[in-house]
């Protein structure tokens, strides 16, 4: 039956490599041990930004090492969902966040400033590193092909919209749900949200006038996070992808 996604293969990342051994050690190798996998396993391997298929050839305290198979193809999920979330002054919520539109399949998360998100960019910038380490550990989880990019801060102001479907997602002003905007053979989708206080007038205005379609999910008002994921989720499983026995 078309539509079964399978299960995750199990993905490490190398130490380093020679040839078609690849060997890892320190965290990873304990959590493959953790994880009691067994030679002759097939298991995916990350290293330098690709992915490999390969087979665990040997284990021990010092290391384990695997010989590639082949190389697996990177392209990550159609469309490509890019979310612009407009930061929560919680902080925390983005690392919920990060975790979840990961999984749910979104390509690339940029962290919005507008009136009523947070505001401090230092404090900002210090987070990136947890949230790509959030977002590796969420890609060696949920088998997406290449961990989700976290873009550089962005203001609201400097948004654009550029090609495919671009939305806003407006709890109040919105003039279409969701599910009646035509996604069929959508490549890219941009997707505004907003923080806890919503966004002002004048901000819904200018990204109107950016072409930002507003949007509304049914039936209620949701919180920040959760219309994030929500509507990333959405996208990603009622637009119309390749049949997956094509690919
Ligand atoms: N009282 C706030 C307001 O002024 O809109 C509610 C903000 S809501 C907690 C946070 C953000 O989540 C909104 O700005 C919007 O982007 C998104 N959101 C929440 N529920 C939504 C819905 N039902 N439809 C569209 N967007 C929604």
């Amino acid at each position: 039956m078309g539509g079964l996604v399978p299960p995750a293969m199990q993905r490490t990342v190398a130490t380093f490599r020679r040839g078609d051994l690849f060997r890892i050690e320190g965290e990873e190798l304990k959590h493959i041990f953790a994880r009691r996998w067994k030679v002759g396993q097939k298991v995916e391997v990350f290293w330098e930004g690709r992915l490999f298929l390969c087979v665990l050839e040997s284990i021990s305290k010092k290391g384990a090492v695997c010989r590639i198979l082949e190389e697996i193809s990177t392209r990550p999920a159609e469309p490509y969902v890019y979310l612009y979330q407009c930061v929560p002054v919680e902080i925390g919520k983005m690392d919920f966040i990060v975790e979840k539109v990961s999984e749910v399949g979104a390509y690339q998360l940029t962290p919005l400033l507008s009136s009523r998100s947070f505001q401090n960019l230092q404090a900002l910038e210090k987070r990136y590193e947890r949230w790509r380490r959030i977002a590796f550990s969420s890609f060696k989880q949920c088998g997406r092909p290449i961990p989700l990019e976290i873009a550089p801060v962005t203001h609201l102001e400097d948004l654009k919209c550029r090609g495919g479907v671009c939305m806003v997602l407006d709890s109040f002003g919105g003039e279409i749900w969701l599910s009646e905007v035509n996604l069929k053979d959508v490549k890219e989708v941009h997707l505004v949200v907003g923080p806890e206080g919503g966004f002002s007038e004048k901000e819904v205005q200018l990204l109107r006038e950016k072409g930002f379609l507003p949007v509304r999910l049914r039936p209620y008002t949701l919180r920040s996070e959760t219309a994030a994921v929500l509507a990333v989720g959405l996208v990603m499983n009622f637009s119309s992808p390749p049949s997956p026995t094509s690919s």
